[in-house]
């Protein structure tokens, strides 16, 4: 049976519970990382490592764990799961005070959350087809490089896609695209691959740093900078990426076609290269 553990105790998810005291639960006062497990092999896990250990130190709570200590962690609950690909939810909030309050309360020791899910890569079909997509103001606030499990912001603008029936939201704050709801975003013109700059507005990506490393790699040109909304407009291509969804092509965006409505060249090469990497890095290791 698939373990969860929470401060200290592994047991199944149902008997997992926290206190309604608990600052994440009251506040959203944590942060999260979700990390994918290919084989039974956590996926760039000191990567997700150092973006925890940074978001833990930008909202002020201590980091809980060595690295040793939160590997160990994970690969007990990766045992326990029957599925060799998993997703790791990994949380830490600032625990639990006495009374609700918004100062940080003196003595809190912080929650620590580690579940597992299987982990389903994107259908085949999704990619072929590509994914649609809805635009919106990024209302969220102007610190979105923190990991923070406050997520009401990126709920809402989600559901702008769910209920449009689209597979992701792309945001633009000013005029220039910062990420999608749940991912970041690239663009393709005329063969050169785009990618927003990291800065506060977005939330610097795992995949995303995979993505630029693959182009790297292959001689794929490309350029990080702030792009326009009349940039994306007139992109031949978009792709979203994360964790879960890796690489998949948007064809089309408020109902309008993107380059000709059809994943396009750089998606496939893009993708093709991620499976590779994973495929090389993750399965053929002992
Ligand atoms: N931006 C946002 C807002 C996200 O929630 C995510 C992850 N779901 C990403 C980008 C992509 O990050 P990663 O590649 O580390 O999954």
């Amino acid at each position: 049976m698939t373990l969860a553990y929470l401060n200290g105790n592994y047991q199944p998810l149902a008997e997992t519970q926290v206190s309604v005291m608990d600052r994440g639960f009251l506040f959203g006062d944590g942060v999260y990382e979700v990390i994918p497990v290919y084989a039974r092999k956590s996926f760039r896990l000191n990567e997700h490592l150092q973006r925890l250990r940074a978001c833990l130190s930008t909202i002020r709570i201590a980091n809980p764990h060595s690295d040793a200590e939160w590997q160990a962690i994970i690969e007990r609950v990766i045992a326990s799961s029957d599925s060799a690909d998993q997703q790791i939810y990994l949380q830490v909030t600032r625990g639990i005070a006495p009374v609700r309050n918004h100062a940080f309360p003196a003595d809190a020791k912080p929650t620590v959350l580690v579940m597992s899910d299987p982990l389903l890569p994107p259908d085949a079909v999704l990619f072929a087809r590509g994914v649609t997509a809805v635009s919106a103001a990024d209302f969220r606030w102007l610190r979105c490089d923190i990991k923070t499990t406050s997520l009401l912001a990126n709920c809402l603008l989600r559901q702008i896609a769910i209920d449009a029936g689209c597979a992701e939201t792309v945001l633009f704050r000013d005029g220039i695209l910062t990420e999608g709801a749940a991912s970041n975003i690239f663009v393709v013109k005329d063969g050169l691959l785009l990618a927003p700059q990291k800065n506060h507005l977005m939330l610097p990506g795992i995949t995303y740093d995979v993505v630029l490393e693959i182009a790297a790699h292959s001689g794929i040109p490309y350029v990080v900078r702030d792009i326009t909304a009349a940039e994306v407009k007139a992109a031949d291509e978009l792709l979203l990426t994360s964790s879960t969804r890796e690489v998949l092509p948007i064809v089309a965006l408020d109902e309008r076609p993107v380059g000709d409505g059809q994943p396009g060249a750089m998606a496939r090469r893009l993708a093709a290269a991620y499976q590779d990497f994973k495929r090389t890095v993750m399965y053929s290791q002992p």
